[in-house]
């Protein structure tokens, strides 16, 4: 299984929510053929601005929402951030595990053992160990004077870089140019050996 991280949250709690739906999965369902290469794909959900009919606004940030294709290999989930709870993650996994093993949601309401969504008491034991809420890692905040600095530098860097990689390719330009002027000079010489052996000798005057 692959997980394809569009978040800000530790892809190892991911992976490890996903996993464990799978393994409640297949207590009913068996091993699932395409494991190795199914890819989870998690991307985030963007705050929605709902406006109602009487002209109320809020904003709408914290549910779930998915879909795979039916016994396919991708399955899609996006999740509310900054933060999830671990079992709202859980049972959407769960749900589209179902998808990938081939259910429709007529199937998943019926046949399926499992039903829609999984109890929470099995949730809460599948998840034992885990936080209750998974929190997206903020990327650390650098002071602007240390960023521009940081900038520079690599400017820097790259520059001295370009330096040594043109210094090189001016020695190899070089070195092609000395050869290729032999080159010229020795086929002049061999053209004036050439025509000086075709011109016949010059008659004696009589
Ligand atoms: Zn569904």
């Amino acid at each position: 299984m692959r997980i394809e991280n569009k978040t800000r949250y530790d892809t190892r709690l991911l992976r490890s929510v996903i996993t464990r739906a799978y393994r409640a999965v297949a207590k009913t369902e068996g091993p699932l053929p395409q494991w190795k290469w199914v890819k989870f794909r998690v991307r985030r959900r963007i705050t929605q601005q709902v406006v109602a009919l009487t002209g109320e606004t809020w904003k709408v940030n914290n549910h779930t929402s998915g879909y795979a294709y039916l016994g396919g290999k991708l399955a899609v989930l996006t999740i509310p951030c900054p933060e999830v709870r671990t079992s709202a993650l859980y049972s959407l996994a769960w749900h589209e595990m179902f998808h990938v093993y081939g259910y429709n949601h007529n199937r998943m309401g019926g046949v399926c053992r499992g039903g829609m969504h999984p109890d929470a008491e099995a949730t809460a034991k599948a998840l034992a160990g885990l936080p209750a809420v998974l929190v997206e890692k903020v990327p650390a905040k650098v002071p602007r004077a240390e960023r521009v600095a940081g900038q520079r530098a690599e400017r820097m860097t790259n520059a001295e870089a370009k330096v040594i990689e043109w210094g090189r390719k001016v020695k190899t330009a070089n070195t092609k140019l000395r050869k290729w002027r032999r080159a010229v000079a020795r086929y002049k010489k061999a053209e004036q050996f050439r025509i000086a052996a075709m011109t016949p000798p010059a008659k004696e005057s009589e």
